[in-house]
């Protein structure tokens, strides 16, 4: 980060709510600003309950008329109100003595959530309520997404404040305004203050799918921002060299792909391919490799390495868990290491738990140029680390790493690349099973090259999915008897609750406590991100050796390990993961010849149902196994914002666009962009900073 935009250190410490903020990224004016709601909710009005429908969130006024604590089903508060039309019953499951007391018998109150008709009459779960009394707002009350430390009434005063001080001038100079379908009745200013507090009359279902002119103000400003900082580093890749490495005929190449047990698939050759050709370019590799979990992206990985080797260079491969890198590093091992040896090569292996002999021999091996191949985990990049002369950075499963770690790569070129008067950058091999469409790839990513291997190796044997209820759980345990009976191992993921690993885990230990007891006789281990990594280590290899009958873990798995034999996965509360991620998780099975199941368990909500969205997503992991395919139903279901990686890495790349459907938008911005960069740079720099601020870095990595 520029030092000019480090933030001055703080006079006195920050307040719990401060530091949610900072850590939402909610740091300068602007960033309030454009921290848009999620949703709003309508407190300008009253319904009559005569006048309303069942489904509808209305907000009702009237008096408590019954409140009593009733026991079953469940244990809950309800509380009876009558608005003159009609009567209404209100139940609470957690409640307080003080929410008790203010919700007595004669009081009147407002109440606000989803009115639900039933033949017992109308009911309402969990409402939000308050004393009746004062004026009713005349906007809309707009609800922003936030943590459990950020209170929504603090954040909303925030993001007023914010607001009012941010600097709004306009930064696309107006004789482009147009071309990027922009309308002078919404400047950003009236834009942004028009979605923080829209009136009571303005259409829901355009805030909502976002075709209001003020969210295509904010979208289009967006893609801009995006595309100028994408091209801008661009060009000053372009600027650099990198080593070139040409491929040697009867070389590692050849002699690697002599040695591997099997043939690629054509896909692999073909982005195998333009790997090559890029690598034998002077100018830096900027290149995504995806491909669909199973589908050999680390064989092309190893055969890009020896590519590098073979010319006389180092290569890093860096992979986001220590147990994925430790397994890059077995399967690397046993395809180059006979190949090395005679060279007087070969292989080392840097992860932060390893023992301070071991890790200074594998210092000495990097500096020394005699690790031609360096594998492990963040590692890698940490300052004591030299390389002698490294060529080929390749970094696996590309979404887990924070932009920051991706830069430290590219410096750690070494001493023996320095070249007089010019600027080298290592060629970089981004990796990644989280496929995006390809022409939506092509389009974004004005910076990155994109190779796609879409084929899986032959011989596969389809996983089977399905959706099981989650009070059929003892259905899916007999199920599980049934396959360690025939000697296979089970995996049983639990969900990430978000913001809260504490609840994770005591999610995971119950499960895996409960398994053990279903499942007398049989080593039911547990995984989780927050154990010791000699834990780790140690659970992983009973189930790899096999002794391990069921592994229970949180999402740690989701990457990487490779067991042939686990031919069931269960993953717990499906509903809460993405897509992608169950169709990543659901990859670790199916990879032997047995047939493989994986079953999705999902919780009901209160109303014994599966939402509408949350089905129609779970229906499509079971009717496909294309990664591709999964990605596209994302998009349509979601939004691209999750999409690109906003779970996985935190930092979403596009917050309000979405690819899907503002392909024309987005091809406007990309057509702007180099006008805007070489006509009025300054323009564009300010374009950047307010939309990217301190991100903009981060994006060129
Ligand atoms: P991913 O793309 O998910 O990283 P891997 O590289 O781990 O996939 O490959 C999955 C498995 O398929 C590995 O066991 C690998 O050795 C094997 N494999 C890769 N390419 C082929 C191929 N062309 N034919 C058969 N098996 C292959
Ligand atoms: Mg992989």
């Amino acid at each position: 980060m520029p030092a000019a935009q480090a933030s001055p250190a703080p006079a006195k410490a920050l307040s719990e709510p401060q530091k949610a903020l900072r850590k939402l990224g909610l740091a300068r004016d602007i960033d309030l600003a454009l921290h848009l709601p999620i949703r709003y909710e309508d407190e300008t009005r009253i319904t009559k309950l005569r006048d309303a429908h069942g489904g509808e969130s209305v907000q009702i006024e009237g008096t408590i008329t019954d409140n009593h604590v009733a026991f079953r089903p469940r244990r809950q508060l309800v509380v009876t109100i009558d608005d003159g039309t009609d009567t209404c019953v209100l139940r609470f499951f957690s409640f307080y003595p003080s929410q008790q007391k203010a919700l007595a018998v004669g009081n009147r109150i407002l109440a606000r959530g989803e009115l639900k008709g039933g033949l017992v009459g109308w009911q309402m779960v969990h409402p939000t309520t308050r004393a009746a009394g004062g004026d009713l707002p005349t906007a809309l009350t707009p609800v922003y997404s936030t943590v459990a430390a950020l209170p929504q009434a603090y954040l909303r005063k925030a993001v007023q404040a914010g607001l009012s001080r941010a600097d709004l001038r306009e930064t696309v100079p107006p004789e482009f305004a147009a071309r990027l379908g922009l309308r002078s009745e919404w400047s950003l200013r009236e834009a942004l203050q028009f979605l923080h507090h829209p009136g009571p009359d303005t259409s829901m279902a355009a805030l909502e799918d976002r075709s209001h002119p003020a969210w295509q103000r904010l979208k289009a400003e967006e893609l801009l921002a995006q595309q100028l900082s994408q091209l801008q580093s661009k060009r000053e890749r372009d600027r650099l060299r990198a080593p070139a490495l040409p491929a040697r005929p009867q070389g590692l190449h050849e002699q690697l792909l002599q040695a591997l047990p099997f043939a690629l698939t054509a896909a692999q050759r073909r982005v195998g391919e333009e790997i090559a050709r890029d690598l034998a370019l002077a100018v830096p590799m900027h290149r995504l490799l995806q491909g669909d979990v199973g589908s050999g992206k680390t064989v092309v990985a190893a055969l890009a390495a020896t590519i590098a080797i073979d010319a006389g260079w180092q290569c890093a491969l860096m992979a986001p868990t220590e147990i994925l890198a430790e397994q890059h590093f077995r399967k690397l091992v046993g395809w180059l290491e006979p190949l090395l040896a005679p060279h007087g090569l070969g292989v080392a292996w840097l992860t932060g738990s390893q023992k301070k002999k071991e890790r200074d021999a594998m210092l000495q091996r990097i500096a020394s140029g005699e690790a031609a191949l360096v594998v492990g985990t963040h590692a890698v990049i940490q300052d004591q680390v030299q390389f002698r002369r490294l060529a080929l950075a390749i970094i696996d499963e590309q979404h887990r790493f924070g932009v920051a770690q991706r830069l430290a790569l590219r410096s750690k070129m070494g001493a023996e690349s320095a070249e007089a008067g010019v600027e080298r950058e290592p060629h970089l091999l981004m990796m990644s099973a989280t496929p995006i469409p390809r022409t939506l790839a092509m389009s974004y990513y004005a910076d990155l090259d994109v190779s796609t291997i879409d084929e899986l190796p032959p011989g596969r044997t389809p996983i089977v999915t399905k959706l099981v209820a989650d009070s059929r759980r003892d259905e899916v345990i007999e199920r599980i008897r049934a396959q360690l009976a025939q000697g296979r191992q089970v995996y049983w993921v639990c969900p990430l609750i978000e913001e809260s690993e504490a609840l994770d885990l005591t999610n995971a230990t119950a499960t895996h406590e409960a398994l053990s007891t279903a499942l007398p006789g049989v080593l039911v281990g547990l995984l989780h991100s927050r154990m010791p990594p000699a834990e780790k280590k140690a659970v992983m290899s009973l189930f790899e050796g096999g002794q391990m009958g069921v592994l229970v873990s949180t999402t740690v798995i989701e990457v990487g390990v490779d067991v042939p034999n686990a031919s069931l996965m269960v993953i717990e509360h499906a509903e809460r993961f993405g897509l992608s991620q169950l169709h990543q998780l659901r990859g670790r099975v199916g990879r032997g010849a047995a047939a493989s199941a994986c079953v999705l368990l999902y919780a009901a909500g209160e109303n014994g149902r599966l939402g509408e969205a949350a089905r129609a997503r779970l229906k499509a992991m079971a009717e496909t196994a294309d990664g591709f395919e999964i990605a596209r139903r994302d998009l349509e279901i979601r939004g691209p914002g999750e999409f690109l990686g906003a779970r996985q890495s935190g930092a979403p790349l596009l917050r309000f666009a979405d690819l899907a459907t503002d392909t024309q938008l987005l091809q406007a911005a990309r057509d702007l962009a180099p006008v805007l960069l070489d006509r009025h740079p300054e323009w564009a720099q300010r374009h950047t900073a307010r939309w990217l601020g301190g991100k903009s870095e981060y994006l060129k990595a």
